[in-house]
């Protein structure tokens, strides 16, 4: 079995609020991605799929197949975007990295269809990111 991983990048804005919590809960929970006024993330995505190469090309899945999915279904839907008013796919969702990769992984996974998609790890900072394997 081999792991074939595509990075990608994309900016989007975010605001991290429970609604049933007071603004102090909100602050002390979320710290500042509870800011009413919105703010944005550099976040880095590393989408892995794993399969057995093909003998006739020696790649488990043509890589700028594997792009093209990400951008049609991923990056056309939330680069430069809202997550909490924008993305159809994140609605009634919050946002958190967790959440986002989790929906990543769904959004991506009907269109693989050649080998399978192993983890979707999505860095919403240098030092934290989220993995979701399927399950
Ligand atoms: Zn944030």
């Amino acid at each position: 079995m081999l792991y074939l991983t595509r990075k990608e990048h994309f900016n989007a804005a975010h605001m991290l609020r429970n609604t049933s919590w007071s603004e102090e809960k909100n602050v002390e929970i979320f710290g500042k991605c509870a800011n009413k006024n919105w703010h944005g993330h550099n976040y880095n995505l590393f989408v892995t799929v794993k399969g057995n190469p093909n003998p006739d090309t020696g790649f488990i899945m043509n890589v700028k197949e594997l792009s093209d999915i990400i951008q049609k279904n991923v990056l056309d839907k939330i680069d430069h975007k809202n997550l909490n008013l924008d993305v159809d796919f994140m609605k009634d969702i919050l946002p958190s990295t967790e959440n986002l990769a989790k929906a990543i992984w769904q959004q991506l996974e009907p269109h693989i269809k050649e080998c399978k998609l192993h983890c979707v790890k999505l860095w919403e900072t240098e030092n934290i990111y989220a993995e979701y394997y399927g399950e």
